[in-house]
């Protein structure tokens, strides 16, 4: 009898201890689910990836057999339908942490327990499991430096050694994937084999020194891979400790990843839910003045050139770099009072990397009320962050044509002799914004 391996958030056959899991019981029937419940929420950018990485884990499977199956439905419906036509004895997955996941998982355990089938969850999409990590008082951690001492302390295992070539692979009828949507933006290429590429690429950067510097984009652009899980985390800390000069400094981004999964994993509410509930009180805009700001903040057209520049860059290539993740997020709740949820709604949509532990809460960050956030009054300005770290202004010509003929220290302030043609006005006045974001801050303290 076969066993069922039900991909989700761990497209790649190498470090796959559901694999292993799997394969140890027999035969091995590898199947997606195409479930219409994570597909609606995606913009086109995101699904294409996702139907690409299909693609390419169906070809990495057909080396050794006859390839993914995949199946349109409600995963409680399609699972429990595949046990009984294939008569599977088990089906092995990733354990899934966020809040969907692992409530839809809850959900399927129960429908295969009726015929008496168990969902085997083996190993998950980070080095140290959700909910391992404890303070002394018995507490999740929602202070990132503890908790990454105590992740560091912990350790993790050595990458599992699954070869899919040792494997033998069963088949089942399954679902055409869909056609991809129309996608304007470039995608980095799909798939496990092209993340191992992107990591042998990145190792030898001197990162620590750069990674602030959206011009010289030197980051490893490993979110995406880490977030369909066409490479394994354990996978880059196993090569980090072996070869990387810049271990640590690498180390500790991975672990805010691991700890954003591991917040929402302890209080998934805050998903939604502001940690620090007073500032929900804020004045935010609404309504038609809302949609106006966040429409022009969407579309790389409020006038501030480095905030622009990302926006368009998110638009073109479902990514942007990290300093301006922080500086338009702020720029939208500080500058344009728009509550945080609103840009990681559109941050979700877009983001090829888009993932709801470490986007929602990145964004609770900016806006001052997450875990362990930087506190509200500290106002990002957004042309002085311009300055400083894309000093020559190449980020901002590169994503913003209409600014191209400008050189630094114009390109950053280019309404100064009068916007250039095609280029907005700045849509607001960034001292007037600050001070009233800040009295309203200190008005709401007041009154809590
Ligand atoms: P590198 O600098 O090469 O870092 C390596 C890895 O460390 C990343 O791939 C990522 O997995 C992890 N990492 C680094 N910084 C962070 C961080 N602050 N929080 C969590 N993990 C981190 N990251 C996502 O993966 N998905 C998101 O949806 C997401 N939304 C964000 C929203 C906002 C408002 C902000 C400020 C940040 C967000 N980030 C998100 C974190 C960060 O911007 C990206 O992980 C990073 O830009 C990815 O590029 P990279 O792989 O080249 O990063």
């Amino acid at each position: 009898t076969p066993s069922i391996l039900w991909f989700r958030r761990d497209l790649r056959l190498g470090d796959h201890p559901a694999l292993l899991a799997a394969a140890g019981d027999g035969p091995v029937l590898p199947v997606f689910v195409l479930d219409d419940a994570l597909l609606r929420p995606s913009g086109a950018a995101r699904t294409a990836f996702l139907l690409r990485s299909l693609r390419a884990l169906d070809a990495d499977l057909r080396r050794h057999g006859p390839g993914l199956v995949v199946r349109r439905g409600r995963p409680e419906d399609v699972v429990p339908a595949l046990v009984r036509e294939t008569g599977a004895a088990a089906v092995h997955v990733s354990a899934d942490f966020a809040p969907y996941g692992a409530a839809r998982d809850e959900r399927v355990a129960a429908a295969l327990a009726e015929a008496d089938v168990p969902l085997v969850r083996t190993g998950s999409p980070y080095a140290v499991a959700p909910g391992r990590l404890h303070t002394k008082g018995g507490d999740p951690y929602k202070v990132f430096t503890p908790f990454y001492r105590a992740w560091a302390d912990h350790g993790w295992r050595a990458p599992a050694a699954s070869d899919p070539a040792g494997v033998e692979w069963a088949t089942a009828p399954g679902d055409d994937l869909p056609a991809e949507p129309d996608v304007d933006a470039e995608l980095p290429e799909a798939g496990e084999a092209a993340a191992r590429a992107r990591w042998d690429a990145f190792r030898g950067t001197p990162y620590d020194d750069i990674r602030d510097r959206p011009d010289l984009d030197e980051t490893s652009r490993l979110s995406t891979y880490l977030r369909w899980g066409a490479i394994h985390p354990r996978t880059l800390l196993a090569d980090l400790d072996a070869r990387h000069t810049h271990a640590q400094v690498y180390r500790r981004e991975l672990a805010w990843r691991e700890f954003y999964a591991h917040v929402l994993h302890a209080w998934p509410a805050s998903a939604r839910d502001y940690f620090r509930p007073e500032l929900k009180d804020l004045p935010y805009v609404t309504g038609r003045e809302q949609r106006r700001r966040l429409d022009a903040w969407a579309a790389g057209q409020t006038g501030f050139p480095v905030v622009d520049a990302g926006m368009r860059q998110l638009l073109a290539e479902g990514w942007m770099h990290n300093r301006v993740r922080m500086i338009v997020a702020s720029f939208l709740v500080k500058d344009l009072q728009v509550e945080w949820t609103h840009g990681a709604a559109h941050f979700m949509a877009h983001l090829v990397d888009g993932d709801l532990a470490s986007n929602q809460h990145n964004w609770q960050w900016v806006a001052g009320c997450g875990t362990d956030a930087a506190p509200y009054f500290r106002v990002f300005n957004p042309i002085t962050q311009g300055v400083k770290f894309d000093p020559d202004g190449d980020y901002i010509r590169r994503w913003v044509p209409e600014l191209a003929g400008l050189s630094a220290p114009a390109v950053h302030r280019p309404w100064k002799d009068g916007p250039p043609d095609g280029y907005p006005a700045p849509m607001v006045d960034h001292a007037t914004q600050r001070e009233e974001a800040l009295a309203a801050y200190q008005l709401l303290r007041r009154n809590h």
